[in-house]
């Protein structure tokens, strides 16, 4: 048994005496969303055969779907979804324009790589949007080009991409849009009545708050129907998989039966707390904090405030030599919450999240724990080197 023994130094911890994740995911879940997996479930029992309807509906709801959109689940994590989505939506004689900002575009290239997809690609810095501009321009000049690709908040930086105004392009263009909103998914509004898509894809574990084993796709059912023998993989065929789930309400393969009965308590508490408005609240409020405590410490962000997201903030490594980054985590660690380390190719950086069952009170508490760190440390310069001319890494 690997039970943690309770360091002398820990000064927070959650209702399970974990230490708190300020991270892009897996997070910190509430006592609810743990409690609701301390069941057994039959997989084609009625009872999960309701909870697994329910988080399909919940999920069209959030996009505002209607009759219009249907949530086909997968397992895996989310990487998975993403992969189905684009080998299930993209026909082999069809070509991707993908958009990249991030780890996660370059990621989305190598997925329609091993899926022998034709791509076109649209690569700017890690630290700028993606560019709607370069976007017509490219749609214009390619008439192959049948799918455009965006990754909704680009999580390597924590930066917010222009989703909507690439989405009227898109449409203009008579092009199919696909969207990674993986880590912006019920934080960050993505309205289908407004914003013109054929399927985002999410997962669990991240702004819904749920525990990590399932992604899903939200799909315009119109394209999904034209998607019937596209997929190159049997168990990453979105089509089959929602063709079998409408014919028989139960899942093709093995559902992980506890993670969808945690992400169904989990899309309960979301509603309760107002939906995508009232999540979104509370991570802007996080973020603001987390933001003006660091800098009021001296740390430097990444992104200016109008391209950040409050899902994940890039913080700039400080040049003080004595500012080691392992040893800056393990003493946060210590002291009960767990950071993120950065992904970056242009500049040195670590990275902590907003988002999770976490409030203000974890926030000032983390910010505290940051103070004595860096007072233990004996870092007293929190700017930023100056950012190197080259890339690194
Ligand atoms: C988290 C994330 C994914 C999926 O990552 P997994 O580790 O497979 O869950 C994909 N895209 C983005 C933008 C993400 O933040």
């Amino acid at each position: 048994m690997l039970a943690e023994k309770k360091p002398a130094d820990i000064t927070a911890s959650t209702p399970t005496g974990d230490p708190w994740l300020l991270t892009p995911g897996p997070l910190t879940t509430t006592p609810e969303v743990k409690q609701a997996m301390a069941h057994d479930y039959g997989s084609r029992d009625h009872h999960f055969i309701d909870i697994n309807r329910c988080v399909r509906e919940m999920l069209v709801d959030i996009v505002h779907g209607g009759g219009d959109f249907t949530t086909v689940p997968l397992q895996g994590s989310g990487t998975f979804v993403v992969e189905a989505m684009i080998g299930t939506f993209v026909p082999p004689t069809g070509k991707l324009l993908v958009l990249v900002n991030g780890a996660y575009g370059q990621r989305i290239v190598r997925i329609a790589g091993y899926h022998r997809r034709a791509v076109e690609i649209i690569e700017v810095p890690e630290d700028r949007p993606v560019d709607p501009v370069s976007v017509e321009r490219a749609l214009v000049a390619d008439a192959g080009i049948t799918h455009v690709v965006i990754v909704h908040c680009e999580t390597t930086t924590g930066i917010l991409n222009p989703v909507a105004e690439v989405a009227d392009i898109v449409q203009r263009q008579g092009r199919r849009y696909l969207i990674d909103s993986m880590s912006a998914f019920g934080a960050l509004p993505l309205d289908s009545r407004e914003i013109y898509f054929d399927a985002a894809v999410a997962s669990s574990n991240k702004c819904l708050e749920g525990v990590p084993g399932v992604g899903f796709c939200i799909a315009r059912k119109s394209a999904l129907d034209k998607t019937k023998g596209n997929a190159p993989a049997l168990t990453l065929d979105l089509y089959d998989q929602w063709i079998a789930m409408e014919k028989t309400a139960q899942w093709r393969f093995t559902p992980p039966v506890q993670v969808l009965a945690a992400f169904h308590k989990a899309l309960e508490i979301f509603a309760e707390e107002g939906g995508v408005d009232g999540r979104y609240r509370r991570y802007a409020g996080n973020c603001h904090l987390l933001v003006n405590g660091m800098r009021e410490f001296g740390f430097q962000t990444l992104l200016p405030d109008d391209l950040q997201a409050p899902i994940i903030v890039t913080f700039l490594t400080p040049r003080d030599r004595r500012f080691d980054f392992q040893d800056f985590y393990d003493r946060l660690r210590r002291k009960g919450f767990v950071i993120y380390p950065g992904k970056l190719t242009v500049a040195e950086t670590f990275r902590i999240g907003c988002i999770g069952a976490i409030g203000p009170d974890q926030i000032n508490a983390a910010l505290d724990a940051v103070r004595k760190t860096l007072d233990e440390m004996g870092v007293t310069d929190c700017a930023a080197a100056a950012k190197p001319a080259k890339p690194i890494g």
